[in-house]
C-alpha cells in the first residue's frame, strides 16, 4: 500500500518549528507496512491544502495529515477535506457535548464559541477520538483510499496512533496488530511475581515481560495476531490466570494512574481521604492534585517535618515525646485518625517520616495507616477497617519521595479494592 504524510501549518514552511510528526508516522507507517512515497508540508492556504490533498487521494491509499485542527480562523484543514470531497461541513452534537465537557473538566464553563468548529464532520467522515485535546481527528473513506486526519501536537498524535490509526492500518496491510495489555501491581518483588507466574513468562504470543515502574512492578502482555480482536482474544486467557495467581496485589490496568484509580474507588463508594505526612514531603498532595476530579474525593493533606514539633503535637491532639517522630505502627495509626479528625474524611491516610536508624536493615522504613469508618460509618467516627503497611525509601530524596508517595497510594488503592478498610 502507498502511503503520503501531509503536515500542516505555516510555522513549519517558516523554520520555526521542526518536523517531528512527519518523521514520526514515516516510521510508524514503514513498520505497519505501508509504503509512504510523498511526505509534503503546506501552509495554512485552502487553496494549498485542496491541491495537496486532491493529489494525494488521487495517488495513495494511506494519507496521514497532521495539524489544522484547532479552533481559529487559520486552522483549514477539516474545510479543505470537505472541499475535496465535495460534501458539506455539519455540526456532530455528540461531539460537541463531548468538547464542551472537556471544558468543564478544565474549570471553563463556557466553551468558547470558536471551538464549535472542532465538532463539525462531513458524511465521508467518522471521529477519531483524541484523549489528550479538545480536537478529534477524522476518518475519511473515500474509492478505497483512508485519509486519517491529525492535530499538530506530538503528543496527541502519538496517542491517537497506538490507540487507532496503528491498529487500523496494520489490519489493512496485514502486519498484524500489536495488542499491549498493562497490569499494574504493588507490594511485590520482581523475584516474587517471577516465582508466581513461572511458566507464563515462557511463552512467545502472548508474551509476557516484567518492569520496574515507580508505581510498582508492571506487567505487560503482548500480543500479536491479524486484527484487535483476535490480539486482546489471546490475551485474555494469560490475564486471567495472572489475576487468579496474583490478582490481590494487581491495583491498576492500562493507563490507570495510582490517584486516578485511588479515586475511582473513593467515589464509587461514596468515600472521601485525608492525609496526614511525615513522609513524602508533600508529594502524594501533589500526586492527587495532578488528578481530575480530586476534588471530588480529597479533602486535604497536613504535611509535617520529620522531627517532633508543636504543629505535629497538635495534629495529634495529644503529648508528642511518645509518637511524634516515632516510626512504628502505633504511630501511624495516631496520625491517620487524626487526619480523618482534622480534614473530616472517611478515609484518613498516616504517613509516619522514614527511620533514620543507622541499621542497614531498616533504615529508610515508612509505616503507612489508613484508616476508615467502614461502610456507613460518618466521618470523624473512629470505627470500621485499618491497615498498616511498611515499605523502605533508601534513596536520595528526589527518588525516594515519588516512590513513596505512589506506595502510599497503591496500597491505598489494594486496601480499599480488597475491602479492608
Ligand atoms: P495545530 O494543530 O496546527 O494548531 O498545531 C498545534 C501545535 O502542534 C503547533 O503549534 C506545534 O507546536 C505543533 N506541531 C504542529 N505541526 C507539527 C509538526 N509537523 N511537527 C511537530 N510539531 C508540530
Ligand atoms: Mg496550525
Amino acid at each position: 500500500m502507498n502511503g503520503e504524510i501531509i503536515t500542516i501549518g505555516r510555522e513549519l514552511l517558516m523554520g520555526e518549528i521542526v518536523d517531528t510528526n512527519a518523521s514520526y508516522f514515516a516510521r510508524e507507517l514503514a513498520n505497519a507496512g505501508v509504503t509512504v512515497r510523498w511526505s509534503s508540508q503546506v501552509g495554512d492556504d485552502i487553496g494549498h491544502l485542496h491541491e495537496a490533498i486532491d493529489r494525494a487521494l488521487n495517488r495513495s491509499q494511506i494519507i496521514i495529515t497532521s495539524g489544522g485542527l484547532g479552533p481559529t480562523s487559520d486552522d483549514l484543514s477539516r474545510e479543505a477535506v470537505a472541499s475535496v470531497l465535495g460534501e458539506q461541513l455539519s455540526v456532530d452534537p455528540e461531539m460537541l457535548a463531548w468538547i464542551e465537557g472537556v471544558f468543564r473538566e478544565r474549570g471553563i464553563t463556557e466553551m468558547p464559541k470558536t471551538n464549535v468548529k472542532q465538532a463539525h464532520i462531513v458524511p465521508s467522515a467518522t471521529f477519531l477520538p483524541n484523549p489528550g485535546g479538545t480536537a478529534p481527528g477524522w476518518w475519511v473513506r473515500r474509492n478505497g483510499s483512508h485519509i486519517f486526519m491529525t492535530p499538530g501536537p506530538p503528543r496527541e498524535i502519538k496517542r491517537m496512533w497506538a490507540s487507532h490509526i496503528g491498529p487500523a492500518v496494520r489490519e489493512m496491510t496485514g502486519a498484524g496488530v500489536v495488542h499491549t495489555r498493562i497490569l499494574r501491581t504493588t507490594g511485590m518483588t520482581e523475584g516474587g511475581i517471577d516465582e508466581l507466574l513461572g511458566e507464563l513468562f515462557g511463552i512467545e504470543n502472548p508474551y509476557l515481560g516484567i518492569y520496574a515502574h515507580v508505581d510498582g512492578i508492571q506487567l505487560r502482555i503482548i500480543s500479536r495476531a491479524p486484527t484487535r480482536q483476535e490480539a486482546e482474544q489471546l490475551a485474555a486467557p494469560v490475564e486471567a490466570e495472572i489475576r487468579k495467581r496474583i490478582g490481590p496485589s494487581i491495583w491498576g490496568a492500562d493507563e490507570d494512574s495510582a490517584a486516578s484509580r485511588l479515586g475511582e474507588l473513593l467515589v464509587e463508594n461514596g468515600m472521601t481521604a485525608g492525609v496526614i505526612d511525615s513522609g513524602t514531603g508533600g508529594a502524594v498532595a501533589s500526586m492527587i492534585s495532578q488528578t481530575a476530579g480530586h476534588e471530588r474525593w480529597f479533602r486535604g493533606s497536613l504535611v509535617t517535618g520529620p522531627g517532633a514539633s508543636p504543629l505535629l503535637e497538635s495534629m495529634l491532639g495529644g503529648p508528642a515525646d511518645r509518637l511524634t517522630g516515632a516510626v512504628s505502627e502505633a504511630a501511624a495509626l495516631q496520625m491517620a485518625q487524626s487526619a480523618r479528625r482534622l480534614t473530616g474524611a472517611d478515609l484518613g491516610i498516616g504517613i509516619t517520616p522514614p527511620s533514620s536508624e543507622d541499621d542497614e536493615q531498616t533504615r529508610g522504613t515508612v509505616f503507612v495507616a489508613f484508616v476508615s469508618s467502614g461502610p456507613g460509618g460518618r466521618p470523624g467516627e473512629l470505627s470500621g477497617g485499618q491497615k498498616v503497611v511498611q515499605g523502605r525509601f533508601y534513596q536520595s530524596p528526589d527518588r525516594a519521595l515519588p516512590r513513596a508517595a505512589m506506595f502510599v497510594l497503591t496500597e491505598a488503592t489494594r486496601a480499599l479494592a480488597l475491602g479492608e478498610v
